[in-house]
């Protein structure tokens, strides 16, 4: 499912038993999808009656033309008027009763949607591109609407008036009515299905076409500030223009192949009516009918090809929307790789300490990242992890966060092994500021409120204040109620990690874990959050993991991390009088400092 380039329309044979999916969310509301059913009946009733009440007026006016007596059927009149707004009234009651069904089915099923995504573990959300991920929900939920529509709309009122006509063909007339009747049907059908099959490698590329030119023209734009860049205008309009090319094409043919479908469908019709037409007017010449009868035939054979008419596009859609549903119900059944144990615990309310024993790592198999690591960070204390890029840093803060399993190896806290604790007991113990981050498209306010939802606005301004924050809030026109803009693009990267920091603080855990939290920052702005985060550090047991050593010579230890080991630990002065790497690092930090 991973590598579906745009969405599901490449998906090959569809899966007609997802619908049995479908039931158990129906089936919650079985009385109103009951009554909408015995609504849909009745109006087909009044739909076959409308005909038979035809029948009655033309007979009794061509009796009256015997007669010579000028009498309309009032009566008659009256009831076919009846009859034909109840066939539409009931159809509207149908679908009121039935657009609530619809609508609280897929509120439901969105729901479920969500809050199994946001179960699922950090690695799929990682491999996923959260475009991909929102358009499949969207078009999972609209699918499972299509099915649910097109079923009680379409297919089974298509099927019930099939029935009754036929009922009445059987009960009042010649069997060959019945037959030609049945054959037509049958015929149309498997003409709809193979030419609407046939037609699908056209509908998919058209789509797949679409798809490729509008992703084209959305990246293009986004990628705006590149393409000036490189002057690459005329470049990009020349590929727009060629995927828009192949879009015309894929369209014209998809538009020829429902023409040569549409007309296929007309002729069997016409030849069908023409054929019923013909052996009714023999009959109706040889005395066997009337020409009410005739004319009832020839308006019940209408009123069933109507809504045969759009059974090519109801089956090739319900199709598309088959496996659409199946796209999010496969979404359903991912289950994360890290998962509460049967009995887990709640970390307790005092459990404070960090101890990593032996730990081992691999995102992949193939790629062993962290080696062995072990550490402790006694109650209180402070602990960095300095290293290069890619030694394995925040992998460390993300098995703490239990985003992932160790490979070997256990980390506790507070004495109990993380492993057997309730995953969302642990994450409230610990505040995480991460090196990325993302802020919602809200307010400065309700994004710092994140930290803590029921915060009052005195621990918003305090926490925004030990962030730093207070000044640079002041400056803005509109203050904390300042919009961040997507993602927080409209505010700077360090900004952001202030507005990180401020959060973490106000969830008060007993465990901070700074991930790079003041590397977008300047100097001047580190120290003084330092100086902050110090004293708020000072009671909490806290992991640092650092880029600039300056931050770090405060702390209890400080380890150097290499290709996933620990290749030096010790205080700031024991590791500079050891003259190692750190002693290294430190040197080439200074020198830097100093140019
Ligand atoms: P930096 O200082 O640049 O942030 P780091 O020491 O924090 O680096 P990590 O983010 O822990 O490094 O990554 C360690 C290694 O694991 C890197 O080589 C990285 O490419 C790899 N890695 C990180 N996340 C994943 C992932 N989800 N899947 C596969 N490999 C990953």
């Amino acid at each position: 499912m991973h590598d579906r380039m745009y969405g599901n329309v490449q998906r090959g044979d569809v899966d007609w038993s997802v619908l049995a999916k479908l039931l158990p969310y129906l089936w919650q509301f079985r009385a109103r999808v009951g009554l909408a059913l015995s609504l849909l009946i009745l109006a087909k009733l009044a739909n076959v009656g409308v005909p038979v009440s035809l029948k009655h007026i033309v007979d009794s006016l061509d009796k009256s033309l015997v007669t010579q007596a000028i009498a309309v059927p009032i009566a008659m009149v009256a009831a076919y008027g009846v009859l034909r707004f109840s066939s539409v009234a009931f159809g509207e009651l149908r679908d009121a009763v039935f657009g609530r069904v619809a609508e609280r089915t897929l509120s439901r099923l969105g729901l479920t949607v969500f809050e199994h995504l946001h179960r699922l573990d950090l690695e799929y959300h990682l491999s996923r591109k959260t475009g991909g991920l929102s358009r499949d929900i969207e078009r999972g939920t609209s699918g499972v609407s299509f099915l649910l529509r097109s079923l009680v709309f379409s297919v089974v009122p298509i099927l019930v008036e099939v029935a009754l006509v036929i009922g009445i063909f059987a009960v009042q007339f010649d069997l060959v009515f019945v037959w030609i009747t049945l054959f037509a049907v049958v015929v149309y059908v498997l003409f709809s299905v193979v030419v609407t099959n046939w037609r699908t490698v056209f509908v998919r590329d058209a789509n797949l076409k679409d798809s490729k030119a509008n992703t084209r023209a959305i990246d293009s734009l986004l990628n705006y500030e590149t393409v000036k860049y490189f002057n690459n205008e005329a470049y990009e309009a020349r590929l727009y223009a060629s995927n828009l090319l192949e879009r015309e094409q894929a369209k014209v043919k998809n538009h020829l192949s429902l023409a040569a479908l549409n007309s296929g469908q007309a002729l069997i019709i016409a030849a069908s009516i023409a054929v019923m037409m013909l052996i009714a007017a023999q009959q109706v010449k040889d005395g066997v009918m009337t020409l009410g009868d005739l004319a009832m035939i020839n308006a019940l054979m209408i009123q069933v090809f109507i809504p045969l008419n759009a059974l090519g596009f109801v089956y090739r859609e319900m199709k598309r929307a088959l496996a659409d549903v199946e796209g999010m119900f496969d979404i359903l059944e991912l289950t994360p790789t890290v998962n509460d144990v049967p009995d887990a615990e709640l970390l307790p309310g005092d459990a404070d300490g960090i101890e990593f024993d032996n730990v081992s790592f691999a995102y992949h198999p193939e790629r062993p990242i962290l080696r062995n690591v072990s550490f402790k960070i006694p109650a209180g204390k402070k602990v960095a992890i300095v290293g290069p890029s890619g030694a394995g840093k925040s992998t460390i803060a993300r098995l703490l966060f239990r985003f992932y399993e160790v490979s070997a190896g256990n980390i506790s806290v507070g004495g109990h092994k993380i492993s057997t604790l309730t995953q969302d007991s642990l994450r409230a113990a610990i505040g995480v500021v991460p090196q990325d981050t993302v802020l919602f498209n809200d307010t400065l306010r309700e994004n710092i409120r994140y930290g803590r939802p029921d915060a009052s606005e005195q621990e918003i301004l305090d926490a925004s204040e030990h962030a730093m924050l207070t000044d640079f809030i002041a400056k803005l026109p509109k203050g904390y109620d300042t919009l961040v803009g997507e993602r927080g693009l409209k505010v700077s990267g360090g900004e952001k990690q202030r507005v990180a920091i401020a959060r973490a603080l106000l969830k008060q855990p007993r465990i901070f874990l700074f991930d790079e939290a003041t590397s977008s920052l300047d100097s001047r702005t580190e120290q003084a959050i330092n100086q902050s985060l110090q004293t708020i550090a000072h009671e909490h047991t806290t992991l640092v993991i650092a880029h600039r050593l300056s931050t770090v010579v405060d702390c209890d230890e400080i380890i150097v991390l290499e290709e996933g080991q620990i290749v030096e630990r010790g205080s700031h002065r024991d590791l500079l009088q050891q003259s190692g790497r750190y002693h290294d690092m430190w040197q080439v930090q200074m020198q830097s400092d100093m140019d």
